[in-house]
């Protein structure tokens, strides 16, 4: 069964890190999020109930990093009940094929992600050209293509549960790709933003590295619909987060994530949206 899962060919280790790389943060007691290099994989779940659920799945050759984390906050031999992708880029799916061997749990993702996800569909090219700094220009050797989860990928239910994660709904935000996802608690207001915002510049290799704090639009390399992806930025907007988890950058709560949002939601078009770009079309609406 285990030969239907592999990697696109193309997959391979990327040279890239920050401050934040092989630091862990425990947002709230549930709530743990873990830097792989320059991307954040969360935990949620509380240690006490052993019970978790991993959110994405880090960068390429990252499992050993990914494993010892869980097994250090929930205990040796723990393994989540599910993965959750907020989307399959590669620094979200980095090292799934080996976590999914070495625990043998289900993944979910959106439906309209599932071609990425099941060899069937590359994603557009990174763009190199695109408006932004090093990171940019380095994205043509990050993997595009497809990977294979076989028959261990599912989508996510249709009323907006999140397996495993009761309280947790799943929110529908395209843009960066078509079928990403954010969570959402009610309860306490947790937002796990994925890459619809991120709270880093990450298109400055510079702000990468040193993790300066600032609001931001999805990367811009891999962003293929701006206009929804402002729209995305919207949605979350409205459900006032009192506290995020983004893909990339540090979590964020409070008046500055309040700000944050709101100014990257009336400013979108000129600090998210790129000046120029293969996938930028400025005067759509
Ligand atoms: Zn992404
Ligand atoms: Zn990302």
């Amino acid at each position: 069964m285990d030969q239907e899962l592999s990697y696109g060919s193309d997959y391979k280790f990327i040279p890239a890190t920050s401050i934040g790389s092989g630091i862990g943060i425990e947002v709230l007691p549930d709530l743990y999020s873990h830097t792989i290099q320059i991307v954040n994989i969360c935990v949620v779940g509380n240690p006490a109930t052993k019970n978790f659920v991993l959110v994405d799945a880090g960068m390429p050759e990252s499992a050993n990093e990914i494993i010892s984390v869980t097994e250090e906050r929930f205990g040796a031999n723990s393994r989540p009940q599910a993965i959750i992708l907020t989307h399959g880029h590669f620094d979200h799916v980095g090292a799934i094929i080996e976590l999914v061997k070495h625990w043998d749990v289900p993944v979910y993702a959106h439906e309209l992600e599932l071609p990425f996800l099941t060899g069937k569909m590359s994603y557009p090219e990174p763009d190199p050209t695109v408006e932004g700094g090093l990171v940019a220009k380095m994205s043509p050797m990050f993997p595009n293509e497809p990977i294979n989860l076989g028959s261990h990928i599912r989508t996510l239910p249709s009323d907006g549960s999140v397996p495993h994660l009761s309280g947790f709904r799943w929110i529908h935000t395209p843009g960066h790709s078509p079928g990403h996802v954010a969570l959402f608690r009610e309860e306490d207001r947790s937002l796990i933003a994925g890459d619809a915002f991120v709270t880093v510049k990450q298109d400055s290799l510079y702000k990468v590295l040193t993790q300066e704090m600032e609001v931001n639009g999805p990367p811009r390399y891999l962003t293929t619909d701006w206009q929804a992806a402002w729209d995305s930025v919207r949605k979350l907007a409205a459900l006032q987060p009192n506290v995020a988890v983004t893909g990339h950058g540090m979590p964020l709560s409070g008046e500055m994530l309040a700000n944050g949002l709101k100014k990257l939601v009336s400013e979108f078009d000129q600090v998210a949206i790129p000046d120029y770009g293969k996938y930028v079309n400025k005067n759509r609406h």
